[in-house]
């Protein structure tokens, strides 16, 4: 199985709470690797255009506005079936859904703030890492 790589993203909610480190170890303790790595705060209008899917359900406003109101940790991980396995550790979107174990079971604190984004597929993880950063931030 050849190495893919996942974009992900560690959410206002946890970097308020100091928890960015322990979100890198279960990442990392899952056989992730991360090779690239930076915290930024998203304007309104970076967290509509990367959300720009979703811009037709209700809580967009909630959500664009959640994701710009404090940093974010913004990833490229790597790892084999990279993908799927950060949607594992991460679990479902509402943490009283989340197999227990998975980061948004331990850490999230709703459905909105949940504490981690995932790509859903390789095709969005390649749009979104190309979203963040360029080839030369990227270092395996
Ligand atoms: P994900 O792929 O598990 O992150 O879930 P989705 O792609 O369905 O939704 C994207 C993000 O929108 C989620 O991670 C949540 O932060 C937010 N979200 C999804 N559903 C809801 C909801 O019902 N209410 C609110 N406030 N936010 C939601």
């Amino acid at each position: 199985m050849a190495l893919e790589r996942t974009f992900s993203m560690i959410k206002p909610d946890a970097t308020r709470r100091n928890i960015t480190g322990k979100i890198v170890d279960r990442l990392e303790s899952a056989g992730l690797r991360v090779v690239a790595q930076k915290r930024i705060l998203m304007s309104k209008a970076t967290a509509e255009a990367f959300y720009a899917v979703h811009r037709e359900r209700p809580f967009f406003q909630e959500l664009t506005e959640f994701m710009s109101s404090g940093p974010v940790v913004v990833q490229v991980l790597e790892g084999e079936n990279a993908v799927l396995k950060n949607r594992e550790v991460m679990g479902a979107t509402d943490p009283s859904k989340a197999d227990p174990g998975t980061i948004r079971a331990d850490f999230a604190e709703s459905i909105g703030e949940n504490s981690v984004h995932g790509s859903d597929a390789p095709e969005t993880a390649a749009e979104e890492i190309a979203f963040f950063f360029s080839g030369s931030e990227i270092t395996g």
